[in-house]
């Protein structure tokens, strides 16, 4: 009776130690864990937090968004029937707006034309009625005879009546300037010339090269509604420009 019970409490005895050791190895393995993982005086509220080798950096902030640089690419001395439908045809392709300085003249001659520019889209301005040189005529000439006749002829085909000049040759007298103002007129005239009008020097390569040499934002590109070097340069021209970081707008719309 004594020996069975004795070797009971043995057995108790055992068994009492083995629960002692086991957690303790286990629960000191966990604990030192933490510890290394938080500070000291950490409280943790998540349970223990995980280690990873590198520190996550955060992400970078996005940079601000770019403005975009503005150019007007505008043609003078239309409408025509040869050149005006191949570059009204390259701009709606491209889907860039330009402004048209058109003689009155030829409004009166072209009127499907005029109306092609207007419903394509374009900004149609005034560049007098026969192309003369304002700087001989007076200022009320210059409105009676030259600017009134050509945007009334576009406001009969349109409903809009331009107050947008560009003086031919960009010829005109400070009086004028300063006259026409008075009117309610605004002057455009042109910041990069491209000389197309000039058959010594407006090849198509040499246009691209003076494009790349003058353009500045807010540029105010000169062409023309009567050759064919613009045309043959016009798809590449609005590329140069475009890779340049340019957005076309009319001359209305620049900054
Ligand atoms: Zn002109």
């Amino acid at each position: 009776m004594l020996t069975k019970k004795k070797g009971t409490m043995a057995l108790l005895l055992i068994l009492l130690l083995i629960l002692m050791v086991r957690p303790v190895y286990g629960s000191q393995e966990h604990i030192t864990e933490v510890v290394e993982a938080n500070p000291p005086n950490t409280v943790l509220k998540e349970g223990p937090v995980v280690r990873t080798k590198k520190p996550v950096p955060a992400p970078e902030p996005l940079p601000p968004p770019v403005a975009k640089k503005k150019v007007a690419l505008t043609f003078d001395d239309g409408p025509d029937l040869r050149y005006t439908p191949q570059l009204l045809e390259i701009l709606r392709t491209e889907q860039v707006p330009a402004t048209f300085f058109v003689l009155g003249e030829k409004v009166e001659w072209y009127p499907e034309m005029l109306k092609r520019i207007f419903t394509d889209g374009h900004l149609i301005a005034n560049h007098s009625r026969t192309h003369v040189d304002f700087e001989l005529l007076s200022n009320e000439e210059i409105i009676r005879l030259e600017l009134d006749p050509t945007s009334r002829a576009v406001e009969k085909l349109t409903g809009y009546y331009p107050l947008i000049m560009r003086p031919p040759y960009g010829s005109l007298r400070v009086d004028s300037v300063q006259s026409l103002n008075a009117e309610g007129w605004k002057i455009v005239r042109w910041s990069l010339d491209t000389f197309d009008w000039d058959p010594s020097r407006n090849k198509p390569a040499q246009i691209i090269d003076r494009i790349l040499r003058l353009h500045h934002p807010n540029a105010i590109v000169l062409m023309h509604c009567n050759n064919k070097s613009t045309v043959d340069v016009l798809p590449e021209l609005i590329r140069t420009l475009r890779t340049l970081g340019y957005d076309f707008v009319t001359v209305t719309q620049l900054d």
